[in-house]
């Protein structure tokens, strides 16, 4: 028997899920699964009612902007509140480039239209017909989990950070938010923002383990300590990625 549970929630798989995303869910189980530690995943579509106080890690991948219009407005009637307790209370929250631009407070399409976010994190997005696209490795500015992050970003939308979040990392190699002022990332509490796909969390699992952590104590306490786990073949896999773009 597992001392430990956790419920993990993906919103809009359906729509927001490209480059791989669902791999971070994959990820998340698995590490937990070695450990013994049992998951549920909720998968949240339109219209799904939440109880978003019995949710501990959440997942919002990546969607193009025609996949973003047709959940927008559902997740910001339905969900914001909801979503916004949660995390006020330390539910973790990972989101990737479309979802991380929903969480904003909005996002401008290159096409004008305006679609509003939950302002969950003080960001915007301005869409460009410039696309900033490959690689990308950031030198990670969470104090509890430094070290490098590699991924790969595509996206047109610019993101600039307000004073109510710090960025996730400082970027090394890419373009990161905006290509611009290098910050990649945004997080406020337990909510993280990034253009990071990849996916991101099999080939990073020091960062896979602090988002873990970080919901493993919300519910368990702060004397929860993973076990590690051999990641030999993953850290090969980052490394790989950082010599070849370094
Ligand atoms: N549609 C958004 C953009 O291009 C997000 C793309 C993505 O999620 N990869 O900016």
């Amino acid at each position: 028997m597992s001392a430990y549970h956790l419920r993990i929630a993906q919103l809009y798989p359906e729509q927001m899920n490209i480059y791989g995303d669902r791999g971070n869910i994959l990820a998340l189980q698995q590490r937990c699964a070695w450990r013994n530690i049992t998951t549920t995943l909720l998968p949240i579509g339109p219209g799904t009612h939440v109880d978003w106080l019995e949710i501990d890690l959440a997942f919002f991948g990546g969607g193009q902007d025609s996949g973003q219009a047709l959940i927008a407005a559902d997740f910001r009637e339905r969900q914001a509140v909801g979503l916004r307790k949660a995390a006020e209370s330390g539910m973790v929250l990972l989101s990737i480039c479309g979802g991380y631009q929903l969480l904003g407070d909005y996002f401008l399409t290159h096409t004008g239209e305006k679609l509003p976010g939950v302002g969950l994190l003080d960001v915007y997005t301005i869409g460009s017909n410039r696309r900033m696209i490959g690689n990308i490795v950031i030198e990670s500015a969470l104090p509890d989990c430094p070290g490098k992050l590699v991924g790969f970003e595509n996206h047109s939308g610019a993101t600039y950070l307000g004073a109510g979040v710090q960025p996730l990392g400082r970027v090394l190699s890419g373009y990161g938010n905006n290509g611009e002022d290098g910050s990649e990332g945004a997080v406020w509490r337990n909510v993280f923002g990034c253009y990071m796909h990849g996916s991101l969390l099999p080939k990073n699992p020091h960062f896979a383990d602090y988002l873990l952590t970080l919901a493993l104590r919300r519910r368990y306490g702060s004397a929860v300590v993973l076990e590690p786990l051999d990641d030999t073949l993953e850290l090969q896999a980052q490394r790989t990625m950082v010599e070849r773009v370094l």
